[in-house]
């Protein structure tokens, strides 16, 4: 059985492993395909192919893209793109753009609050300076000892109506499934289960998803319960959605899932590796 985990992140974004170093760990979990895919960055993609020709499994390029529905903030997956597209690349660097100053704002709101130095320290935590994350925030926090984990480090502060909470616009939806169709891939929804929408405000999104060329949604990911796949799984099918499986890692020991530490799709999905693996 081929083992396939299709998101995940490295330093290149908010993760702490090295392309290289992200991706050996990856073969030694057992994953045989593997699609890096950094917050709004490609510039990891070069280094994990190599890393995946030494560790002999395959590579898929990746992405995953911020993007403002209205007042939702969602994440969107390209898999199988062209990390060279100039589209691709010129969406990706306007989404970087305003990172920095919005992360200047976090660390003021959170001076507010007693908190000190936090732009420096995110920053510092940060290998790519045009990629300062909440999660390098989250990290600085738990360093100062503002809370002792990264759950409850985004239970306290840079959520809605927390401190350090900035609200950004990111690219639209339709842009961001453009850039990536652009750049050859296949555009599926992230982790749909961690958006704080009803079940109509999803079939909308849904639609509207699939209406700009959307091909897949995570079915089985690090960020859903077990409980939140079958439904996952129904909404797939009935709108006619591919299904992708990836864990969502950026560290080990932060308490997110494993590289490659996750059950099969359910059978009545259409895996979404079928879009680059015909047949
Ligand atoms: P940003 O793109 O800067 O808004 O940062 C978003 C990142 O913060 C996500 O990709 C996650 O890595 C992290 N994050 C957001 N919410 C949580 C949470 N509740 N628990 C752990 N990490 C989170
Ligand atoms: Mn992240
Ligand atoms: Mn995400
Ligand atoms: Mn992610």
């Amino acid at each position: 059985m081929t083992i396939y985990d299709l998101h995940c992140h490295s330093t290149a974004s908010d993760g702490v492993l090295s392309p290289r170093a992200l991706v050996h760990r990856a073969s030694e979990m057992g994953v045989h395909v593997l699609a890096l895919t950094d917050h709004d960055e490609v510039s990891g993609q070069a280094e994990a192919l190599l890393a995946a020709r030494e560790a002999g499994l395959r590579l898929i390029n990746g992405v995953e893209i911020s993007v403002s529905w209205g007042n939702v903030t969602l994440h969107v997956v390209g898999l199988n793109v062209d990390p060279l597209d100039s589209v691709l690349l010129n969406g990706l660097s306007r989404n970087r753009s305003g990172r920095t100053e919005r992360a200047r704002h976090i660390a003021d709101e959170l001076a507010r609050v007693g908190i000190a130095g936090a732009f420096e320290g995110a920053s510092s935590l940060a290998d790519n300076k045009e990629l300062i994350s909440r999660t390098h925030f989250a990290r600085y926090l738990i360093e100062y000892g503002a809370a002792k984990n990264m759950k409850a480090v985004f239970k306290k502060f840079l959520v809605k109506g927390k401190p350090g909470y900035v609200s950004h616009e990111w690219a639209s939806l339709a842009e961001a499934v453009t850039w990536i169709r652009s750049a050859g891939g296949v555009a599926v929804l992230a982790h749909p289960g961690r958006y704080q929408i009803g079940r109509e405000k999803m079939r909308l999104l849904l639609a509207e998803f699939k209406s700009f060329g959307g091909a897949g949604i995570e079915v089985v990911t690090g960020s859903h319960t077990p409980d939140q796949v079958p439904i996952y799984a129904d909404l797939a099918v009935e709108f006619d959605l591919m299904a992708s499986i990836g864990s969502d890692f950026h560290s080990p020991g932060e308490g997110g899932r494993e590289l490659g530490r996750l059950t099969a799709l359910p059978e009545r999905c259409r895996p979404i590796w079928q879009a680059w693996e015909p047949g």
